[in-house]
């Protein structure tokens, strides 16, 4: 180690290699020129508070046993237990996790929920593996970070690539070495355990909240408004049906397999139908198909990236042809396609504050888990909507009062909540 280490050279060492951790770190360095947070205290929040990566043996059918690497990463403790999703896709490691779990702290900090970020992942591919192997994986992975997880300490959620029955596996592992039902160690549990009406739809219905909102701000109607939605899975399938619901004309969806468009808007329920059915969204008839490019740059009122990070770069985005950005997805634009977004003059909702309706309706199914008491799904929408619409609102008027762009407020009055927790308890010892 060499005698004056230059601050956060800690964090660097171990996730410089990751572009997604870099993104996350340059968007906390924009704050700290904005705000008069203390150094010493944006350098605490810079990198993560714990990370854990483990070994994971898992036998697969063919008989043998494979090694699978998995991460947890609790970016802070500070404002309760962490908080965030697991997911599996194989190009997951520590850098991106870091990433994913400090964006949760924001996102958790925006909408004043009671925890802190967290993110964990396993780089898998679920496509290839049977239900056997996935369970055998998430029971295993369950068992390695048992040490730094509890309904108090981190709770996980799902996120790309797993589910309802991930959470369930979790939820049982975890219930089993404690010795009695813990149905709050998770959130995005099924219903039957514990889980919270409403939660699978809760991060599509919260960037539609935004969009309505940003919407209305704008003078757009519904009915003269077009949407494209990246993503068919939790998110994006939700944010096209209630968009649909609204009027708001769906003109072109994607996912990892294909696009398609019909610019006389997309039949919505009948793609659902379609997909429920096991059907590829690329084959869809009563649309046609399109190159992948062409998708986030097809002209619309309301582009609504819902799948992966990065998505939108610096050779893109020039080409972007939408009013509004709203982000679904963690992390979908790059620092240097936001900077060309902003100059365009693109309405951009960020991901912080357009997707953070999951983690808030986690916080709903924590809270009723240790209650035992629970909420019916009008409840829980009301209570989202309400919840959503003043984050928005907060971060929009902060916006506007210091001229700045919306991810920068989004992000400031994130940071700030946890700044502030960590300036009030001090440091131990
Ligand atoms: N994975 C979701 C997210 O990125 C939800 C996290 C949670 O509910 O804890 O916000």
């Amino acid at each position: 180690m060499s005698a004056n280490p230059t601050k956060s050279t800690v964090g660097d060492n171990l996730f410089a290699g990751s572009p997604t951790y870099q993104m996350a770190k340059t968007q906390l360095e924009a704050v700290a020129k904005v705000m008069d947070t203390p150094p010493d205290v944006i350098e605490r929040l810079a990198t993560p508070k714990r990370s854990l990566i483990v070994n994971i043996p898992i036998r697969m059918e063919n008989g043998e046993i494979h090694c699978f690497i998995g991460y947890r990463v609790q970016h802070s403790l500070t404002s309760g237990p962490s908080k965030g999703g697991l997911r599996y896709a194989p190009h997951v490691d520590l850098g991106e996790v870091a990433a994913l779990a400090m964006w949760m702290s924001w996102k958790c900090g925006i909408m004043n929920l009671p925890f802190s970020g967290a993110k964990g992942g396993i780089a898998c591919d679920p496509a290839k593996m049977s239900r056997g192997e996935l369970e055998r994986l998430t029971r295993r992975y369950t068992e390695e970070v048992l040490p730094i997880i509890g309904p108090r300490v981190d709770v996980m959620a799902p996120d790309l690539g797993t589910d309802e029955q991930t959470m369930a596996w979790i939820m049982d592992t975890y219930s089993m070495k404690v010795g009695h039902a813990a149905p709050e160690i998770v959130t995005g549990k099924p219903i039957e355990l514990g889980g919270c009406l409403g939660r699978r739809e809760a991060t599509g219905r919260g960037v539609v909240c935004c969009i309505v909102e940003a919407i209305t701000e704008l003078n757009l109607s519904p009915q003269e408004t077009t949407a494209v939605v990246q993503g068919f899975g939790n998110v994006g399938s939700v944010v096209a049906q209630e968009l649909a619901i609204r009027g708001i004309k769906v003109i072109a969806v994607g996912d990892r397999y294909g696009s398609i468009r019909n610019p006389r808007g997309i039949d919505i329920p009948a793609l659902l139908r379609h997909v429920a059915a096991g059907k590829m969204v690329k084959d869809f008839q009563e649309a046609e198909v399109i190159p992948d490019a062409d998708l986030l740059t097809t002209p619309c009122t309301i582009l609504v990236p819902s799948a992966m990070e990065r998505v939108i770069n610096r050779d893109n985005a020039p080409k972007l042809k939408c009013r509004i950005l709203a982000e679904g997805a963690n992390g979908p634009t790059t620092p240097e396609a936001d900077d060309i977004l902003n100059n365009n003059g693109v309405f951009i909702i960020p991901d912080i504050l357009c997707n953070a309706g999951g983690v808030t309706a986690s916080y709903f199914e924590w809270v009723q888990d240790l209650q035992q008491y629970f909420w019916n799904e009008h409840q829980v929408n009301e209570k989202l909507r309400e919840l959503m619409t003043s984050a928005y609102h907060r971060v929009r008027a902060l916006s506007l009062r210091r001229q700045i762009p919306m991810r920068l407020a989004a992000l400031s009055i994130g940071v700030e909540k946890v700044a502030n927790e960590k300036i009030r308890r001090g440091l131990f010892p």
